[in-house]
Formats: structure tokens, C-alpha cells, sequence
């Protein structure tokens, strides 16, 4: 997946992994085989993510950092070694800009806090787009609060993608920081981060890119998107919850001060005060998730040799295929853009039919997918709708589910008309 376009000419066979994920082996509801197309919300979990978790608990678990004895001189290996395959994985330059977090919101809240709080004053810009997830508008809407500075939004074309002419128009020299969704939680659009950040650049202003839906997806490189801040969650990417990474540039992290205060994250603590210490620890006080940290690594050892590209072209044409059958059903309609130009989340509205019920039914034929906001209220509010349904896919799920899940809802919508 690439700026705003995936291949969909590599191919994955899902029934090769599917082994590795006892908990989509079961049956509810009265012998329905569960399809779970809730991916977006929270991924499972493969035996080998599972395995490393337990091995650890079993052989190697300890606090780090703090003993001077073998078992947390290992845990804490382990836990360091944990932080080079993420640096890895997402092409960060150092290990130190690899920060462990408890998930996007946190990486999120901690920018917001540590940067905005010293760099952000009245009368700034910080700049959303009406795609993003809470996560990436409440603590900017805090810090608003907090400084007098006013939040901007970038509106989106009819086709759901975002309107870059808005964005380029909307940038000026108040605006500080943007705030902005790789890929889209609700819409499935995926952003030219790239492009983007260039803007957000050439304007003065520095980027957080909420990476949430796209890290489990597909190749990530924050050097070449070249940006300030990002930030993703271990339990979208078969990992633990409790969770999560942010990724900083290191000029920017050594300059921040520490968001949470406590042990590890000082250098010296005297009666009178105290110094911070290096990065990254001066970001992660307190125990840090440290089994979570291996079970994200062995998440990343699982997916590496599969491989994101071919994930991301599996989950774009399951969606395209459930789309096509969507298209079919009068009354639907399938939110953002065609499916070639988005990842594997298809969401949509029923005219008439409440997007709860509609979860309700599809669940009692096996069918896990997701009503609500998806905690993207403005844009909801920005389409005129209060809930959608949807669903998403990712490299387990198959094709027979993707038309399962189209004729079970072309099936229970009779009822509910
Ligand atoms: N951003 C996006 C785009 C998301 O999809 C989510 C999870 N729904 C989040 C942020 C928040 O992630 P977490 O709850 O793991 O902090």
C-alpha cells in the first residue's frame, strides 16, 4: 500500500494461516461458524504471539531496568530487543525514538501534552482532518483549551477522500501541528502521508501521523514519510492490548519535557527536584508493558515473512468483493472511496435501518462487525449520519467469509425493513 493506492495483483492464500488462530476455529450461535470482521476495532492473536508471551512468563519474566540480578538482566534483553525489531519494522532511524506507550491514545496524548504544552500558544493552528479518530482530535482539542489555540478542519470529497486543495488552503504559518490518520478507520481511505507531511513542511508546520490502521496493514517507513511524530497500537497488529509505540524524531524527543513523571524516566531525583533522563526512557516511567513488548515483536516476527504488501492486497480485494455484493442490496451505501483506493474496511448505512440492529442480526449468523461512530463523530456528523456498520478484514479472514458476510446481510435486511 502506497500513498493512496494498493496492488492488488500479489496474492495470499488465508487458509495457510488459519490454524494459527484457534479462536476463528469456533462455532456460536447455534453451529455458525464465527466470522470475525471486526479487525479494525481489535485483531486476534496467531499461537506464535501467544507462545512468546507465555515463554516469557514462564523463563524470563522480571521488572528491567532495575535488577542487578540474571532474570531481569534477560527480561530486560528481551524488552530491548523487543524496541530494535519495532525501530525495524518501521524504518525508524534510532532505537531511542522508539517509545513504548499503552497505545495510539496514549502516544497521541503524550505529543499533545509533552510538545503542544511547550511549543502550541494562543493564537496558533493545529490542523485535523474530519477523518480522524477521536484519539487524534480530543487531546488536540485539549490542548486547545489549555492554550488559546484553535482547532482547523479539512474537509473531504463526496468520494470520501481527503480534500488536498482544503489542506494545502488551510495551512498557513499559525499552524503548528497537523494531525493526521494514515488510513482511515471509518472510510478505509488511505492518506498520502508522504505528500502530506511535505505540505505540512513546506507551511512550518510538524505532523503527527495516527498510523493505527495502517501499521497492521502495510509497509511502513517513517523516515521516507518523513514524519514527526507517529503512533500505532500492538492489538491491531495480532498483538497484546495495553500496548502501543510512539515513534518521535529524536531532535524533536530530546527536546520535549517528560508528559508522565515517576521511576525511570529521571536521571536524578533530589528533595529539591529532579533531572530527565535519556531517551527513550524518559517517555516510559513507571514498569513499562514489557511481556505486551515481546508479544508485539513476535506480532511483527509473524508478519514480516508473509509480508504487508501481500496483507494489504488480500484485505483490499476480500473488501471489494463484499463491496460488489453491497452495491447489489437497494438502499445500501457503502461509505469512502472504491475499493481500489482503499484498504480492507468497508463501511456502510442501510436507508431506514438502525446500523445496531442490523450488528445484532448479522451476529446471530455468525458474524462479528461493528455499529456505532467508530469514534469518528465529526465524521459522521460531516455525513449526516449517526451510526454505520462495518466491517474488517484482515489477512485470516477469507473470501468465502467476505460473501458470507454480503448474503447473511442481504438475507437478514427483509426483516428489518
Ligand atoms: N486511531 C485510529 C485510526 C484507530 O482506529 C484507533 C482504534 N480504533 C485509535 C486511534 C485508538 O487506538 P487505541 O484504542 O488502541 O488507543
Amino acid at each position: 500500500m502506497t500513498a493512496n493506492h494498493v496492488d492488488t495483483s500479489v496474492s495470499f492464500d488465508p487458509l495457510a494461516i488459519r490454524p494459527d488462530f484457534p479462536i476463528l476455529a469456533q462455532e456460536i450461535h447455534r453451529q455458525k461458524p464465527l466470522i470475525y470482521l471486526d479487525n479494525a476495532a481489535s485483531s486476534q492473536h496467531p499461537l506464535a504471539v501467544l507462545k512468546a508471551m507465555d515463554h516469557c512468563y514462564e523463563t524470563t519474566y522480571a521488572n528491567v531496568h532495575r535488577g542487578t540480578h540474571w532474570l531481569s538482566e534477560e527480561a530486560s534483553g528481551l524488552y530491548e530487543s523487543a524496541r530494535l525489531s519495532v525501530q525495524n519494522f518501521i524504518g525508524a532511524a534510532a532505537d531511542c525514538e522508539v517509545i513504548f506507550t499503552a497505545g495510539t491514545t496514549a502516544g497521541i496524548n503524550a505529543v499533545a501534552r509533552s510538545w503542544g504544552d511547550a511549543h502550541v500558544q494562543n493564537g496558533d493552528e493545529i490542523l485535523l482532518t474530519l477523518m480522524e479518530h477521536h484519539s487524534n482530535i480530543v487531546p488536540w482539542q485539549q490542548l486547545a483549551e489549555r492554550t488559546g489555540a484553535k482547532v482547523r478542519w479539512v474537509a473531504i470529497t463526496e468520494d470520501g477522500q481527503l480534500d488536498q486543495d482544503d489542506f494545502a488552503a488551510k495551512l498557513n504559518e499559525r499552524t503548528k501541528m497537523v494531525g493526521l490518520t494514515a488510513v482511515s478507520n471509518t472510510l478505509g481511505t488511505i492518506n498520502p502521508v508522504k505528500h502530506l507531511v511535505e505540505l505540512a513542511h513546506a507551511a512550518g508546520a510538524l505532523v503527527m501521523v495516527d498510523a493505527a490502521q495502517h501499521v497492521p496493514h502495510a509497509t511502513i517507513d517513517v523516515v521516507d514519510w518523513d514524519a514527526d511524530f507517529a503512533t500505532f497500537s500492538g492489538h491491531k497488529m495480532l498483538g497484546p492490548t495495553g500496548i502501543g509505540v510512539l515513534y518521535g524524531k529524536r531532535e524533536l524527543l530530546e527536546k520535549m519535557p517528560p508528559f508522565l513523571g515517576g521511576g525511570s524516566m529521571i536521571k536524578q531525583v533530589t528533595t529539591q527536584g529532579f533531572t530527565w533522563g535519556d531517551l527513550p526512557a524518559r517517555f516510559e516511567a513507571g514498569t513499562p508493558p514489557i511481556v505486551e513488548a515481546i508479544g508485539v515483536a513476535a506480532a511483527i516476527e509473524y508478519l514480516k515473512p508473509i509480508g504487508l504488501d501481500r496483507i494489504a492486497a488480500h484485505e483490499t480485494h476480500l473488501a471489494a468483493v463484499a463491496q460488489a455484493e453491497l452495491d447489489k442490496i437497494d438502499g445500501l451505501h457503502v461509505l469512502g472511496p472504491d475499493p481500489q483506493l482503499k484498504c480492507g474496511i468497508v463501511s456502510f448505512v442501510v436507508e431506514g435501518v438502525s446500523a445496531q440492529d442490523i450488528s445484532v442480526l448479522l451476529d446471530l449468523q455468525g458474524v462479528a462487525v461493528r455499529a456505532g461512530h467508530h469514534c469518528t463523530m465529526p465524521l459522521h456528523d460531516h455525513l449526516g449520519i449517526s451510526a454505520s456498520c462495518r466491517a474488517s478484514f484482515y489477512l485470516y479472514n477469507t473470501e468465502e467469509e467476505a460473501r458470507h458476510f454480503a448474503d447473511s446481510l442481504a438475507t437478514i435486511l427483509p426483516k428489518l425493513r
